[in-house]
């Protein structure tokens, strides 16, 4: 008989794919689903990025890159930190990698031994939990509430580090709240950190664009604890670029060198067309990011509005990011017209599904069970309709 490794079995599959692969199955039977599930942005690539890729190609760049990325890629990402982040790096503390995702599996791997503590604050992106399972650490979930936007503060950081702490995980703008840490919270967060020397910190910074309250703050910009972050970032949102898979991250030398240690002997270097492409998007500066983020708040908004007129929907208004995350515990304990009773917010995204025909992720993905996911990232119309009728099924709840 087939025997899988504990390590595989003891992992869940994407519970985002999961629901994808629901709405797909409904699309296939002819009923037009609305999928508001997926972490994805539905603009195209920019020219300018897809000119560079032909470019690449007829320039034959086909061969296998440096494992951590081109030189002049890294430079670039450096060039970047400085412009936009006021952070000094040199191309040695830069890793490129296929995805963001990559980068924060690099880093989990790296970093954490069997047992360790690992601080994931949530409402978390769904991998950062399996990443410290295969790894063998142990996740230790410091949730926040829905009165600080999901926001963990330092005070409950402080009480949840012990002395097997050894990395802290967060994403700014978060996946899946649209929360984005202050500057003053992140330097509370890091004067925490200051009085933890074996404390790490991955800060996933992924949605950095996509922000509407305008500064983007890093932890690595407080001096006290830079050494010891580790920050994460990539083209998939900020230049539409999901399908190049190419993201990175920024270390001190040691940690950047471990990451590329790891990633030799798993994949070797991303794409070196994607690579070039990515350049070029760096290149481009920034302009390209800031069309689709005027489209992304007007969508904000848009939903936030018809989700006003849905009772029983908790929905603080997110600061980045193109999703919206309602807890939704004022419809536990209700019953469908054919009698189930919804005690779950993956009760009632399944109910939406089957009823209106709306795809999105429950919170329990993100270890927020009373909530539910929905992407903003559709047309304008999509959304409209979409949640009109999630308010007629809603109403169908007794
Ligand atoms: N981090 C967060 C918070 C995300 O939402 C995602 C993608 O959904 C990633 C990382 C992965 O990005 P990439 O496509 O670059 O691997």
């Amino acid at each position: 008989p087939l025997v899988l490794s504990d390590r595989i079995n003891a992992m869940q599959e994407s519970q985002t794919i999961a629901m994808a692969k629901k709405a797909r199955a409904l699309a296939a039977e002819g009923v037009d689903v609305i999928s508001l599930s997926f972490g994805e942005p539905d603009f195209q690539t920019p020219q300018y990025i897809k000119d560079a890729a032909k470019k690449a190609l007829d320039e034959g760049y086909t061969f296998y890159t440096p494992v951590p990325g081109y030189p002049e890629l890294r430079q670039a990402i450096c060039d970047k930190f400085e412009r936009d982040n006021q952070l000094s790096y040199a191309p040695e503390n830069i890793v490129v990698s296929t995805g963001a995702k990559q980068a924060l599996a690099n880093a989990v791997l790296s970093l954490v031994n069997p047992g360790d503590e690992v601080i994931v604050f949530a409402p978390y992106w769904v991998s950062y939990e399996e990443m410290v399972k295969l790894a063998e650490g142990t996740t230790i979930t410091l949730m926040g509430t829905l009165e600080n936007d999901f926001k963990v503060t330092a005070q409950e950081l402080e009480a949840a580090i012990t002395p097997r702490t050894r990395l802290i995980m967060y994403s700014s703008p978060c996946n899946p709240t649209g929360s984005v840490f202050s500057r003053a919270e992140l330097g509370a967060i890091a004067e925490v950190v200051a009085r933890h020397p074996q404390v790490h910190v991955l800060a996933d910074e992924i949605y950095e664009y996509i922000n509407f309250v305008g500064e983007h703050a890093s932890l690595a910009q407080f001096a006290a604890v830079k050494d010891r972050v580790i920050t994460v970032n990539g083209f998939s949102k900020g230049y539409a670029m999901t399908g190049w898979r190419v993201g990175y991250l920024a270390a001190r030398k040691e940690i950047a060198a471990a990451c590329e240690k790891m990633q030799s002997q798993i994949t070797s270097a991303t794409c070196s067309i994607a690579q070039r492409a990515a350049l070029a998007a760096l290149q481009g500066g920034r302009s390209s990011a800031d069309e689709m983020v005027a489209a992304y708040r007007r969508r904000r908004d848009l939903v936030l509005e018809l989700v006003k007129d849905i009772p029983g929907f908790r929905t603080p208004t997110p600061s980045g990011a193109f999703y919206i995350f309602p807890d939704v515990t004022g419809y536990f304990g209700k019953a469908t017209p054919t009698g189930e009773v919804i005690s779950s917010a993956a009760d009632l995204a399944l109910f939406m599904l089957n009823d209106a025909h709306v795809a999105a992720v429950d919170g329990g993905a993100f270890g927020a069970p009373n909530c539910i996911r929905f992407s903003t990232a559709a047309a304008d119309e999509k959304l409209r309709e979409a949640f009109i009728r999630i308010k007629n099924s809603l109403t169908k709840l007794q």
